[in-house]
C-alpha cells in the first residue's frame, strides 16, 4: 500500500471552523474553507477548490446546528472535490489547539488522556480549549481509525526559561492555579523563525531572531537558535503588544479601580480590555487600513491609536533586543506585519544605533514572499515573512505520523 499524503488542518473555534487539506508530497493545497456562525440561523460555509489551478469558490448559506453537522457538510464539499475523509490517502487530522499548558511541548497524537488533560486546561482557556475539544470530537468521530494530532499554541514557548515565564507573585499561589506565562501564536513564531533563518541561508540553530505576529490579535518573541526565550503574551492571549481589540500590558491596578471606583463588574472588565480596548478602544477601528486611511485624511484620534501601537512594539524590539544580546534579524508577519508598510516603517525608526533600518523602497513591495526589507549596509536584517499556520501544523502532524508509523514497524 502507498503511503498516505494527505492531512486536514482543523482550526475549530466557539463558532467557526476553518479547514485545509494538504498533500505533504509537495505542501500544496488541495481544498480551504471556513464555516461560520455556527449554531445561529445565518451559518455560512465558504469552499474553495484548490488542486490542479483551483475552481470555483463556492459558499452556502443556512443554519448549521453545531460542530458536528459543519464537519460533515465540510466532508460532504470535499467529498464533491474527489478528496473525501474516507480516502485512504488521509494521513491524519491536524487540530490547532489554543492551550497546552506545561504538559504539551510538542504535537500529540490525540487519546482519551490527552482529551482529559486539554480538558483540565479549560479554567486556562475558557474561550478556546472547548471549542477546540468539540472540532477534535466531531473529527474522532468522524474517522475513528485515522490518527488524530493536536498541534498546540502554547508548545514553541515552552522552552522560555523561569526567568522569562514566571510572573514576580507569590510562588505557592501562582502554582497552585498555574499562573505563569505561557504565550500563544507559537505555530507562528515557530514558522517564522524558522522561515527567516533560511531567508538568510543559515539554519535555525545558528540565528537570533525577533518575530513581530501583528496581526488582530498580536505578539513578540525572542527566538535564539530556534528557541523561544522570551514572548509577549501571557498566562492569556490579552499580555503585551497593543491589539485590534485587547489592550495588551496595562497596570493591573487599572482592573482593581475599574471595580472599586467604577463600579464595573469583573465580566464587564473581562469586555472592556478584551473587546473594547487595543487600536478599536483608541480610536474606533481595528484594521490598520482604515486607521491609515483616517490618518491620511488629518484624524487626530487615529493618528494617537497609530502611535500607541508603534511605540509599544518599539518597546518589545528594544526589550527582546535586550534578552537576546545578538539579533540577526527582525521579521513582521500575519495581517499588519505583512501588510502595513508603515508600521514597519515607524517601529524601526530611529532604531540605527542598533543596527536596524528599513529601506523605503523594498519596504514599499507588495508581495507574497518573504523577502528582506532592510538596506545592504545595516548589520540587522529586517524581514517580512508570511506566516503560514496551517503548512506548520500540517507539517507538525504529518511528521509526527510517519515518526510513529515507523517505530511501529
Ligand atoms: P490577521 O489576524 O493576521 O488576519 O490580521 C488581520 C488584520 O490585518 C486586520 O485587522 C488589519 O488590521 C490588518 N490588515 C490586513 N490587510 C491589511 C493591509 N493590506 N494593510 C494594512 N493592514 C492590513
Amino acid at each position: 500500500m502507498t503511503t498516505p499524503t494527505r492531512v486536514l488542518v482543523l482550526n475549530s473555534g466557539s463558532s467557526s471552523v476553518k479547514y485545509q487539506l494538504l498533500d505533504m508530497r509537495d505542501d500544496s493545497r488541495l481544498a480551504q474553507g471556513l464555516v461560520e456562525r455556527i449554531g445561529e440561523g445565518t451559518s455560512r460555509l465558504v469552499h474553495t477548490p484548490l488542486q490542479g489551478g483551483g475552481g470555483r469558490k463556492r459558499e452556502k448559506n443556512g443554519p448549521i446546528a453545531d460542530h458536528a453537522a459543519a464537519l460533515k457538510a465540510v466532508a460532504e464539499e470535499l467529498a464533491a472535490d474527489g478528496l473525501g475523509l474516507d480516502s485512504p490517502e488521509l494521513a491524519a487530522i491536524g487540530h490547532r489547539v489554543v492551550h497546552g499548558g506545561l504538559r504539551f511541548t510538542q504535537p500529540t497524537v490525540i487519546d482519551e488522556e490527552v482529551l482529559a488533560e486539554i480538558e483540565r486546561l479549560v479554567p486556562v482557556a475558557p474561550l478556546h480549549n472547548p471549542a477546540n475539544l468539540t472540532g477534535i470530537r466531531t473529527a474522532m468521530a468522524l474517522r475513528p481509525d485515522l490518527p488524530q494530532v493536536a498541534v498546540f499554541d502554547t508548545a514553541f514557548h515552552t522552552t522560555m526559561p523561569e526567568s522569562a515565564a514566571r510572573y514576580a507573585i507569590d510562588v505557592e499561589t501562582a502554582d497552585a492555579h498555574r499562573i505563569r506565562r505561557y504565550g500563544f501564536h507559537g505555530t507562528s513564531h515557530a514558522y517564522v523563525s524558522r522561515e527567516t533563518a533560511r531567508l538568510l541561508g543559515k539554519e535555525p540553530e545558528e540565528v537570533n531572531v525577533i518575530v513581530l505576529h501583528l496581526g488582530n490579535g498580536a505578539s513578540a518573541s525572542a527566538v535564539r537558535g530556534g528557541r523561544c526565550v522570551d514572548t509577549s503574551m501571557g498566562l492569556t492571549p490579552l499580555e503585551g503588544l497593543v491589539m485590534g481589540t485587547r489592550s495588551g500590558d496595562i497596570d493591573p491596578a487599572v482592573t482593581f479601580h475599574l471595580k472599586r471606583v467604577a463600579g464595573m463588574s469583573e465580566d464587564e472588565i473581562d469586555v472592556l480590555l478584551n473587546k473594547r480596548s487595543g487600536l478599536v478602544g483608541l480610536c474606533g477601528d481595528n484594521d490598520m487600513r482604515e486607521i491609515r486611511r483616517r490618518i491620511d485624511e488629518g484624524d487626530e484620534r487615529a493618528a494617537l491609536a497609530f502611535d500607541i501601537y508603534v511605540h509599544r512594539l518599539k518597546k518589545y524590539i528594544g526589550a527582546y533586543y535586550a534578552v537576546l544580546g545578538r539579533v540577526d534579524a527582525v521579521a513582521f508577519t500575519a495581517g499588519v506585519g505583512e501588510n502595513a508598510a508603515p508600521v514597519r516603517e515607524a517601529a524601526i525608526a530611529g532604531l540605527e544605533e542598533l543596527g536596524l533600518a528599513v529601506d523605503a523602497d523594498l519596504n514599499a513591495v507588495r508581495s507574497d514572499e518573504a523577502r528582506i526589507i532592510s538596506p545592504v549596509y545595516a548589520r540587522v536584517a529586517v524581514a517580512v515573512v508570511p506566516t503560514d499556520e496551517e503548512l506548520e501544523i500540517a507539517r507538525q502532524s504529518y511528521a509526527l505520523v510517519l515518526d510513529e508509523a515507523s517505530s511501529n514497524e
